[in-house]
């Protein structure tokens, strides 16, 4: 973005430089956020009994997303609030929000599309909230004073969705490892173990 980087004062430039040099957060993902991160689609793509449960179900588990990633960094966590149908200002469409007023700070991500009131793709709603997140973490995390899009912010982005969703895959196959376990202990227990 160097035309963006031109319009901005001297001090703002050297945050943005800051921003911009760091390309991925390391982060340890624990064993419950490995989980929500697979419970998001789930949530998603769920029936409910109104569109309110929906949202509370969703809202759940990227509060839980949120405030573990947030854990593993040891930065305070912001409320996240998911919201219905995306506002459209400027024919842009929002898809999330980070706002942050002294120790106040939330997170704001719609779940259906502007136009055609669709249910938001998981791995769309998982990015959208990670970006929300990210902004968070440059001033918490970073300690930079300004979060920018920087070139930099985007590699942390991607970097976060790809740590998140590895482990998250990782997690699903444990469990699935852990039910055959136990599914075949419970055959050889009552005596019809097959060879698998
Ligand atoms: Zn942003």
């Amino acid at each position: 973005m160097p035309n963006f980087r031109h319009r901005l004062s001297a001090s703002q430039r050297r945050i943005y430089d800051r921003s911009d040099a760091i390309s991925s957060i390391p982060l340890k993902v624990s064993p419950r956020l490995a989980r929500a991160v697979n419970l998001l689609p789930v949530a998603l793509s769920g029936q409910y009994e109104d569109a309110a449960e929906h949202r509370r179900k969703v809202n759940k588990v990227a509060q839980v997303i949120c405030d573990e990633i947030c854990l593993a960094l040891r930065v305070s966590s912001p409320k996240v609030k998911v919201k219905g149908v995306r506002p459209i200002q400027d024919a842009d469409e929002y898809h999330g929000l980070y706002v942050s007023e002294g120790h106040s700070h939330e997170i704001t991500v719609w779940m259906y599309t502007a136009k055609r009131r669709q249910v938001v793709a998981p791995r769309t709603m998982l990015r959208t909230l990670l970006h929300e997140v990210l902004h968070h973490l440059d001033y918490t995390a970073l300690k930079l004073e300004e979060s920018f899009h920087s070139g930099g912010f985007f590699k942390r982005e991607s970097s976060l969705v790809h740590q998140l969703e590895r482990a998250a895959r990782k997690f699903a196959r444990g469990r699935g490892d852990e039910r055959g376990r136990q599914s075949a202990a419970l055959a050889l227990r009552s005596g019809r173990a097959t060879a698998r």
